[in-house]
């Protein structure tokens, strides 16, 4: 393809390089939610490797350029049309090393995560789907189970070791290059390609896992009503609500997924007593089981088979009062969004201060994602919620221009990364996903 030049491909990388034609390159023509034809796959095998494939990206002028780490981007494009991409699914590494400490490999899956940590009595919040990167996740934030009682991912982030857009390789933590660390824990893919993650876990034994439909006549009501009951329940309870568009003079399901980190039945049950009275329910199950089967529930093995462009929104909502939830019923009402998921957060990721990380919307409850289609209407719905939102959680949107720069961040924490941009990547090498570009003056 043109604008690449194969014969500069570093020495170290020209094996296991892929190009189209290639018997690997089908891998490269579909992540999970998007498609892709890049012209050259670059896929190092350690960090020194992926300094080499930085510096040739950098020596290649206008080119996009993906990091690929486990193919689930929404607002990531990690494949492209005719550009470059680095894959390093191959450094998936998950060592403890003693006491609550871990290291993780970007290409690393949750689920491959969950499957070591599980039996060491250990879990990171990390998400709610196995399937998901490390790399792509502990950069932008990482909203999971155990996320009102232990925060997001980044906030077990201990030091992460980054590949600048000049091919430098720097350890960042509160000690070591603060800047960096602080930027990576919310805007990493603007600083550079993590190649490994130091996290402390927390101790978690046996968890429930409740999967509830209920059987709503108004949607609006019940909005609220899971609102106050989430809002109101115990740290330990995490939950995430998936409404489809509502046929009109018919129920619609809510299909919910709520996690208790207790062990205890009798505890389990008695704070899931205000969940399960925010409806009628169709159906209910209960299990006491393990963060590993928790992050299994719902995984997906097998080739990923995303085609064209997912459109999705993303914002946080502070609460779910009855003006956003009669919105919110009257957009499902329209069908502009076919599927719409609400997840806790709050708790303890409102006890960290919001300048402490480059991730600044830390005041929500819940945060809202929307999918639809170009025609469905679902762009000027989120417009014309704006006003009721609060920020929104970059790895859930779709539309990564300029203009949302200032949604996805506060405008303190804008102001920051811009100057940071303009030290680490000052010519724009990391772009693909929520660009803050280092010539447009601070706001
Ligand atoms: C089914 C599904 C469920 C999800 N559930 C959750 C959830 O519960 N909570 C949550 O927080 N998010 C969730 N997400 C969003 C997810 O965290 C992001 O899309 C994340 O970027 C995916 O990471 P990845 O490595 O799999 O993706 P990739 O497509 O490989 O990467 C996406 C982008 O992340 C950046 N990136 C990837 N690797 C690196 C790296 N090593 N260094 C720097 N930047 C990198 C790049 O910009 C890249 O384009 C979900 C996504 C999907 C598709």
């Amino acid at each position: 393809m043109a604008g690449i030049d194969y014969g500069a491909i570093p020495e170290s990388l020209a094996v296991t390089a892929v190009e189209p034609g290639d018997r690997d390159y089908p891998r490269y023509t579909a992540s999970f939610l998007r498609g892709g034809a890049p012209a050259l796959v670059l896929r190092p095998k350690n960090p020194a490797q992926v300094q080499d494939a930085v510096r040739f990206a950098a020596s290649q002028r206008d080119v996009p350029l993906g990091i690929l780490s486990a193919g689930h981007g929404i607002s990531g494009r990690s494949l492209n049309y005719g550009g470059l991409v680095i894959d390093v699914s191959a450094l998936d590494h998950v060592t403890p090393r003693g006491g609550r400490r871990v290291d993780i490999g970007p290409g690393a899956r949750w689920i491959d995560v969950a499957r070591i940590l599980t039996p060491l009595g250990l879990a990171i919040t990390s998400g709610d789907y196995g399937g998901v990167g490390v790399g792509g996740l502990a950069t932008a934030g990482g909203i999971g189970w155990f996320a009102r009682e232990h925060g997001l991912t980044i906030d077990h982030l201990r030091s992460v070791d980054v590949v600048t857009a000049d091919g430098e390789l720097l350890h960042a933590s509160e000690d070591d290059n603060p800047d960096l660390f602080w930027a990576m824990r919310g805007a990493g893919a603007n600083f550079g390609v993590a190649v490994d993650f130091e996290f402390e876990a927390v101790p978690v034994g046996d968890v429930a896992f409740a999967q509830l439909t209920f059987a709503v006549t108004d949607v609006a009501e019940f909005l609220e009503n899971w609102g106050t009951a989430l809002e109101a329940s115990d740290r330990t309870v995490t939950a995430t609500v998936l409404l489809g568009a509502t046929r009109r003079g018919r129920a619609n399901y809510a299909q919910a997924t709520v996690v208790v980190d207790s062990g205890d039945s009798d505890v389990v049950l008695e704070r899931l007593q205000p969940i399960l009275r925010t409806a009628p329910l169709a159906q209910r199950s209960v299990a006491m089981t393990s963060y590993e089967e928790v992050m299994g529930a719902y995984l997906q093995e097998g080739r990923q088979q995303g085609v064209g462009e997912p459109l999705s929104h993303s914002a946080f909502a502070r609460h779910l009062d009855p003006e956003l939830s009669s919105e919110l019923a009257a957009m499902l009402e329209s069908g502009a969004s076919h599927f719409f998921t609400i997840r806790s957060v709050g708790g303890a990721i409102s006890d960290v201060p919001s300048l402490a990380t480059a991730y600044g919307w830390r005041g929500a409850n819940f945060a809202l994602v929307a999918l639809g289609s170009p025609d469905s209407g679902l762009d000027a719905w989120w417009a014309r919620l704006s006003p009721s939102f609060e920020g929104m959680y970059l790895s859930f949107e779709s539309d990564t221009g300029p203009e949302n720069l200032a949604v996805a961040f506060p405008p303190a924490h804008l102001t920051r990364l811009r100057g940071l941009k303009r030290t680490y990547d000052p010519s724009g090498l990391f772009r693909d996903n929520f660009f803050i570009d280092p010539d447009v003056d601070t706001e």
